[in-house]
Formats: C-alpha cells, sequence, structure tokens
C-alpha cells in the first residue's frame, strides 16, 4: 500500500497523515527525499529561483524571497518540522566504523596470506616487481603448504623478514581490508537510505527529521562512483602461493568503487574505505562514534574522504568511469520499505540486483550473504546512534591520522 515514493517537498500534504500511518504500522515506510540540485522553483510562486533560498527549518522548500516564505507557511507550517542536520564530515567516522567492522565480521573469509608464513623480504625498501603479464606490484610470498596459523599470531612469526612488528601489523592490515569494496560501500549507502530518509528512520522521530548536510548545504543526492584509483606499483601487492605456485592478484585499483555526495549547492565529496590495502593509510580515531556496546578494540580506522580543496590542485585520485545513485534509486527505494528487521529476500535480492548490474559481475554466494549481514548491521548500527543521539556528542571534525612507513613522508596530501 506504501509502495509509492514521493519527494518529501512535491507530496507535503499527504506526509502528515503518512508518518500518523506508520505509528500503527511500523513495519512499512517511505523513503523522503530531500531536495535535489534541480529544485529551483519557489513553492509559493513556483517560479525559478536564481539563487535558491531554503526554508531554514527544513531546508527542503526553496523559496525566492522572504515574502513568499511569509505566504506559504501556513500550507507549509504544519509539516516543516525542525530537521537537524548531521554534518557528513563530523558523521564520517561512524560510516567508517561501519566498513570496518564488515572486514572484521566473523563470516567472512580469511585471505590466505594471513593464515600462513610470509617467508620473503617484501618491506617497504623493497623494488617491485613485474609479472610476465604485466602487473607491477609487490612480491609477497606465502608458504602456503604448511597447515594454517592463527592468523593474529605474533606479527614477526607470521612474517620473520619484517622490519618491525609495526610494518608486519600493517603488512597484517593491509590484507586484512583487502577486497569487498562494492558490497561494503552499498551496505553502508544502504544504511543511509534506510535510517535517515525514510519515515520511521527511528523511535519519535515523526516530527523530528535527521538529514545529512555538508558545509550547512544539505545532501542533494549519493550513490557510488566505478572507476580507476591511482595507485603506483610499489603500492601494490601481489600473493605467490607456494602450494598453488600462482600469483594471486591484489584488490584492483582500476575496477575501483568509493562513495559520492552532493549537497543542494552543487558541492561534491568522496569518501572512500577500501585505499588501505594500497597503502593510502588515511584513519579517522572512531572511539566514542558507534553505540558503547558495539564498541570493539579497534578504534582507528580506514577512512579516505576527497572534498574540492584536494580536487582543485589536481590531487584527485579517481578516474571515474560511472556513477550510480543510492538516494535516488527507485528499486531500492521499494526495498527499504521494510525496515531493516523485516527485509525480505525479495529486498534483499534487489539490493544483489543493483550491485551486479553496476559492476557488471555477478556476486558470489558468500558476497550475497556477507552483504545481507552488513546491510542489517549497518543499519542496526545507524538507527541505534539516532534513537538515542549519540551523534550529538561527536566533535565538528575527526580526529584523523597517517600511518607512515619507516623513512615515507607526507608529500603532495
Ligand atoms: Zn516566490
Ligand atoms: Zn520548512
Amino acid at each position: 500500500m506504501l509502495v509509492t515514493v514521493a519527494p518529501f517537498h512535491s507530496s507535503t500534504r499527504t506526509i502528515t497523515s503518512t508518518m500518523a500511518d506508520t505509528d500503527s504500522d511500523d513495519e512499512y515506510r517511505r523513503v523522503h527525499l530531500p531536495l535535489s540540485q534541480n529544485d529551483n522553483k519557489c513553492a509559493a510562486c513556483h517560479k525559478s529561483v536564481p539563487k535558491i533560498k531554503l526554508c531554514s527549518g527544513c531546508k527542503e522548500r526553496v523559496y525566492c524571497s522572504g515574502a513568499c516564505q511569509k505566504e506559504d507557511w501556513k500550507f507549509h507550517k504544519s509539516y516543516c518540522g525542525k530537521t537537524e542536520g548531521l554534518d557528513l564530515d563530523a558523521f564520517r567516522p561512524l560510516l567508517a566504523w561501519m566498513a570496518n567492522v564488515s572486514h572484521i565480521h566473523r563470516d567472512k573469509p580469511i585471505h590466505f596470506a594471513m593464515l600462513h608464513k610470509i617467508i620473503n623480504n617484501c618491506n617497504p625498501d623493497t623494488p617491485w616487481v613485474e609479472l610476465s603479464d604485466g602487473r607491477q606490484a609487490r612480491l609477497v610470498v606465502v608458504d602456503d603448504r604448511q597447515p594454517p596459523i592463527f592468523p593474529y599470531s605474533d606479527p614477526m612469526v607470521w612474517w620473520p623478514l619484517a622490519q618491525s612488528a609495526p610494518v608486519a601489523r600493517k603488512m597484517q592490515r593491509r590484507i586484512l581490508y583487502t577486497g569487498y569494496v562494492l558490497p561494503i560501500l552499498t551496505a553502508v549507502a544502504g544504511s543511509l537510505l534506510s535510517e535517515i530518509y525514510t519515515t520511521t528512520s527511528r523511535a519519535g522521530s515523526h516530527d523530528k527529521r535527521v538529514r545529512l548536510q555538508y558545509r550547512s548545504s544539505p545532501i542533494a543526492d549519493f550513490g557510488i562512483c566505478r572507476g580507476a584509483a591511482r595507485v603506483v606499483a610499489e603500492d601494490r601487492l601481489v600473493f605467490y602461493s607456494m602450494k598453488t605456485r600462482k600469483f594471486i592478484g591484489d584488490q584492483d585499483p582500476k575496477d575501483h568503487y568509493w562513495l559520492y555526495f552532493t549537497s543542494v549547492k552543487g558541492e561534491e565529496v568522496y569518501l572512500d574505505f577500501s585505499m588501505y590495502p594500497f597503502n593510502f593509510t588515511h584513519l579517522v580515531n572512531t572511539v566514542g562514534y558507534p553505540p558503547p556496546q558495539q564498541a570493539g578494540v579497534v578504534t582507528s580506522v580506514p577512512c579516505f574522504w576527497s572534498e574540492r580543496e584536494l580536487r582543485k590542485r589536481n590531487l584527485s585520485l579517481y578516474t571515474e568511469q560511472d556513477r550510480v545513485s543510492v538516494l535516488r534509486n527507485t528499486k531500492l527505494q521499494e526495498a527499504m520499505q521494510h525496515c531493516s528487521n523485516h527485509m525480505t529476500d525479495w529486498d534483499l535480492n534487489v539490493f544483489h540486483i543493483f550491485m551486479e548490474a553496476f559492476s557488471k559481475k555477478n556476486l558470489t554466494a558468500t558476497e550475497k550473504a556477507l552483504f545481507n549481514s552488513w546491510l542489517w548491521e549497518s543499519c542496526r548500527t545507524l538507527g541505534e546512534v539516532l534513537d538515542t543521539q549519540l551523534y550529538k556528542t561527536y566533535p565538528k571534525e575527526p580526529q584523523t591520522a597517517f600511518e607512515l612507513d619507516p623513512n615515507e613522508t607526507l608529500d603532495g596530501a
């Protein structure tokens, strides 16, 4: 019955009753889209507005002038409600934390190089190699002829030729964070759609909404970009299996995915949790971001954040080939009409099809099952953060850090 997905600002008359409906039936909800970048018509006089003014209460209604806003208030006040802006920069450590939890998930298969000894010198100062197929990377020789060892055992036992224990631990993390790029991003983006842009996004939220914003402009769209990340040979890894005598590639930087967010003002930022395997060790501190009972031992997690300043200086890492919206995808919106606790196989399958169509690759059964858990867990975490208003304690700017190799310096960043 609530399959129609209507943009918030254009179906405003029905919103109040819809919200009331959802009180009695928490299983159904509908997506409320924020303003898009093209919404430039005054809500009162319907003229196109060259420079939009937003209602400061909800930031979801456009006016040309104060007079028009005053005129419209008698219609608007019943559903205006205060919208709280969640600043993306301040909020991103939580999203990075969700991506990190996906990587350390107990059902995620452990990379074979984590389970067996590394027996060569592949320290940061060793030269990279070129394979016969043209691949250039640092070679990691894995002795998998022996039975597996406990993955997090002493890093110097795991890799005796490592320069130091920190170098070995960093190598372990690079391997740990390898792969599953698209399912992890899709789970994070799906949880934003589910918990932030729907009617029953959180308990008691019917008269107060939260919406993402960037530099005080509401987020108009978010989704996933596909393309190439610029990675040099010494920052790539290629694994050699002693048992099968085969080279096993790392994550492919030419088939990379990252999140984009566009604000109503037209600003765009990227968020990427999957550059760590390529030795881009941008970290954020996540202490205090997840609900306390979910917090684990890992505190600093990978998070690469790219703003206009970086791109203006031509430091962008990315060559984008394609992008797909998550927020404005009608199929995903329909799948989200069931709350995360009541998602059906059909709903989840919509997400699987979405990922397969975008990547032009089939997901494995393991990837599908993992994605289902990750989406549910991300929704649960985000829902709880919104319910308890934990986000109000987040500092304005997250604490960031780099994890440099010995003798490595920061240049250009
Ligand atoms: Zn007007
Ligand atoms: Zn308003």
